[in-house]
């Protein structure tokens, strides 16, 4: 007899190409296209928040213990501000924007018209599991589209509400939700979608753009990397501690995409930041961290093993000036700051995601440019300083998704700012308008009458023609007079 499990509906290639049928037909009828039914589904979202507030972070608290404030800040109301902004822009972002158009092709006027892309793929992470499921898909809602969400497995609460709730607030014809693993993820690339946005990691990154590259799919692969963070001397020290700890142990407890991974700075330096790092961490945590409520978990014992696997090498176990503290049982690991690891360690050899800090110590501080520089761009990088031509060299010569001066990760809530990597880190954009024009094929439209039809540009071609379309392609005007008049 069939178990339970056995008896669930298995989502195989089959399922997943019908899936990708039946949205195809929807998308078809040009339902997803219209303002209204975008509208109402911006506005859906907003209130499904508002009545499930609770129940959200709850799941957040099974899947991760998420305190409630970073559940509610963090993934709900970040959430609905990106709602709330594509309610308020979305006439505008529709509108058909005019082109300029030139001398070649008087008398003409062009636009560029946003179009939704089709039927796209959503595949999201575990560790904002609802802002990263739902913020991609109110771009792709806002952009007219058909999609198929897949949430990720490591947050199994998040994903069974996301499949509970999005079918009973959303139209469920047009927005589907397919929970699953590797094998579920599989079945859903070898479709043709319009465009695939993934967030995770680089390993999957790469599998993601393969299946998409069979099918010429655009991506947006949004990833990691080590992010950067400078601190020079001469700042107030307690403001960027206390922000530093709240970009890295205050998001997930360091399991966020741009929380901070490591830090450099001078040995002057090295001592006073320490030490601020180890006041701050106590008055915010306590003196056993691992018992805080304001601390997430590790997502699970598989994290917790690379985790704890970081800690145990050899060149950096003996390194540790503050935490280091571990709960197994409860997936927990304290606040850690390590002092004088050496670069060729495991912890730097990966993007650390969990509550490690590596702090490296540089001569000078512009050396951590070159440092920076020598591994692979990082989705953010900050810097911490007062020295305004530290800044613009800090700007200029270090690449990654995005910067921040004197803060962490505060440009996740810049609406007008894009949001997403360079290399390594990622592809691609979202947040705000760009989430709506991730979405979006930038169609060219010209128009014209059957009015100045030009016998230059129809054979027999003459020398004539050719010195008059020349000049034409130039849009010079003297040199077109010049080309009518015969003259060379
Ligand atoms: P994850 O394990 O949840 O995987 C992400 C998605 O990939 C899931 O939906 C999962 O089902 C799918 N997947 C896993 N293996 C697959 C396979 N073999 N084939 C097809 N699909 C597969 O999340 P993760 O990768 O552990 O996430 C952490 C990483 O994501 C970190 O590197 C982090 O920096 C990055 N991240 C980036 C952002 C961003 O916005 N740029 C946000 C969050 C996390």
């Amino acid at each position: 007899m069939a178990t339970v499990e056995e008896q669930k509906t298995v989502f195989d290639m089959d399922a997943a190409n019908m899936l990708n049928k039946e949205l195809r037909d929807v998308f078809a009828s040009g339902k997803t296209r219209s303002y209204e039914w975008r509208i109402s589904q911006l506005k859906s979202i907003i209130k499904m928040c508002d009545d499930h507030e609770e129940d959200i972070a709850d799941a957040l608290r099974q899947d991760l213990s998420k305190p409630e404030l970073e559940s509610i800040v963090y993934e709900l109301t970040m959430l609905k501000n990106s709602c709330t902004l594509a309610l308020k822009e979305l006439k505008h972002w529709m509108m058909p924007e005019k082109a300029k158009t030139s001398l070649t092709t008087f008398p003409s006027s062009a636009e560029i018209v946003s179009e939704p892309l089709g039927v796209v793929l959503i595949i999201s992470a575990w560790n904002y599991p609802f802002l990263l499921s739902l913020d991609p898909l109110v771009g792709a809602i806002a952009a007219g589209n058909a999609m198929v969400l897949k949430p990720s497995e490591l947050a199994p609460a998040s994903s069974s509400l996301m499949a509970k709730l999005l079918p009973e607030y959303l139209d469920s014809s047009s927005v589907k939700v397919v929970e699953g693993a590797v094998s579920e993820t599989s079945a859903l690339l070898e479709q043709k979608w319009d465009k695939i946005f993934y967030t995770g990691n680089g390993r999957v990154g790469r599998i993601v753009m393969g299946a998409a590259a069979k099918h010429l799919t655009p991506v947006v692969l949004e990833l990691g990397g080590k992010s950067p963070v400078v601190v020079d001397s001469d700042i107030d020290m307690q403001v960027a501690t206390r922000r530093i700890i709240v970009g890295k142990w205050g998001c997930n407890n360091g399991q966020a995409c741009i929380s901070p991974d490591y830090i450099i700075t001078t040995k002057d330096c090295a001592e006073k930041l320490v030490g601020s790092l180890k006041k701050e961490l106590e008055t915010f945590y306590g003196k056993n961290p691992l018992e805080s409520k304001d601390l997430s978990r590790i997502v699970n014992s598989s994290h917790f093993a690379r985790l704890t696997k970081l800690l145990d090498d050899d060149k950096v176990s003996g390194k540790i000036v503050y935490g280091g503290e571990r709960d197994e049982a409860n997936l927990r690991i304290a606040p850690t700051i390590l002092l004088g690891v050496p670069q060729n360690s495991l912890i730097m050899k990966e993007e650390i995601f969990g509550p490690l800090l590596p702090i490296f110590i540089v001569s000078k501080i512009e050396d951590s440019f070159d440092m920076i520089n020598s591994g692979t761009k990082p989705l953010a990088a900050y810097l911490f300083t007062n020295n305004k031509k530290l800044k613009e060299q800090f700007v200029m010569s270090v690449s990654a998704g995005g910067v921040v001066i004197n803060d962490i990760a505060l440009h996740l809530a810049v609406h007008s700012v894009p949001f997403g990597g360079v290399g390594e880190s990622g592809t691609g954009s979202y947040h705000g308008k760009f989430s709506f024009d991730a979405f979006t094929h930038k169609k060219a439209v010209l128009y014209r009458s059957f009015v100045g039809d030009a016998a230059v540009r129809y054979p027999p071609y003459t020398r004539r023609k050719l010195t008059l379309m020349k000049a034409l392609i130039t849009g010079n005007v003297l040199t077109i007079l010049r080309a009518l008049l015969g003259l060379s």
